[in-house]
């Protein structure tokens, strides 16, 4: 669903270029599961917005869903992000002044989807998250992870293929981090949604079925490990911690 070819990104910055992207080979299949791991500055938060559409890659290509992304159109480039791509963001940008309900219907509202299959599909999603009894709360009278869960709703109401997450976990506490992972996890199983996730989480890097580390702008590795759930994954981490392997 994601094939990156030879891609660099530059940025121009106080009269200097700054190669962040020094040729990024990368391709995904449907339906994985992918965690994107590397140090602060490598060159993560720049691949998955320019694997999400947010951003123009300098040189060399990336296919979504079928499509080549650098010869098209901004308004196609919409529409491609509005029909196949979600995303989640260490800072969930909820709206303060509408409930979760509305929040996750938000993006249907802007696509033109009908009210009642939106409402139908935001209850369902916040239901799935466990924000049933959270609805008609505001973002400001939700906790972090509750915040979180409804970013995440709202993130899958036009049921995306891909899902792009940039450190979704960053600001919450480990076990609230432990319950989105889960959610992460959830969502591929019950969907086969493609999953990219950026993180610094130990816990979830170690317990995604691949992880790609970024090391100043190229892929320095790229690892399979077994297909487990995030909670044997976290079991299997502190069970090793406990016998000392
Ligand atoms: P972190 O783990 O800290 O989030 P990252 O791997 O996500 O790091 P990026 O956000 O991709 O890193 O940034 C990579 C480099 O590109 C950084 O050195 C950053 O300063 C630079 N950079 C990112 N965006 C821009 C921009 N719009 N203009 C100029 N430089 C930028
Ligand atoms: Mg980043």
């Amino acid at each position: 669903i994601v094939l990156a070819k030879d891609v660099k990104k530059s940025f121009q910055h106080m009269g200097r270029t700054l190669d962040v992207l020094r040729g990024i080979d990368l391709s995904i299949e449907e339906g994985d599961m992918v965690g994107i791991v590397g140090q602060s500055g490598a060159g993560k938060s720049t691949l998955l917005h320019c694997i999400g559409t947010l951003d123009l890659v300098t040189a060399g290509s990336i296919v979504v869903a079928g499509e080549e992304l650098t010869t098209m159109s901004n308004a196609r480039l919409a529409d491609l992000r509005n029909r196949t791509i979600g995303f989640v963001f260490q800072f969930h940008h909820l709206l303060p002044e509408f409930n979760a309900l509305e929040n996750v219907c938000m993006p249907g509202l802007i696509q033109g989807t009908s009210k009642n299959e939106l409402n139908r599909r935001a209850e369902a999603l916040l239901e799935e998250v466990g924000l049933k009894d959270r609805m008609n709360h505001r973002p400001g009278e939700l906790s972090g992870g509750e915040q979180q869960r409804v970013a995440l709703a709202r993130a899958l109401v036009l049921e995306p293929k891909l899902l792009l997450a940039d450190e979704p976990s960053g600001n919450l506490d480990s076990r609230t981090s432990e319950q989105i992972h889960q959610l992460f996890f959830d969502i591929n199983r019950k969907r086969n949604t493609t999953i990219i996730i950026v993180t610094h989480n130990a816990a979830l890097a170690n317990s995604m079925p691949r992880v790609v580390t970024l090391r100043d702008g190229r892929v320095e590795s790229d690892e399979r490990r077994e297909t487990r759930s995030y909670r044997h994954a976290v079991d299997d981490v502190a069970e090793r911690a406990g016998t000392g392997k």
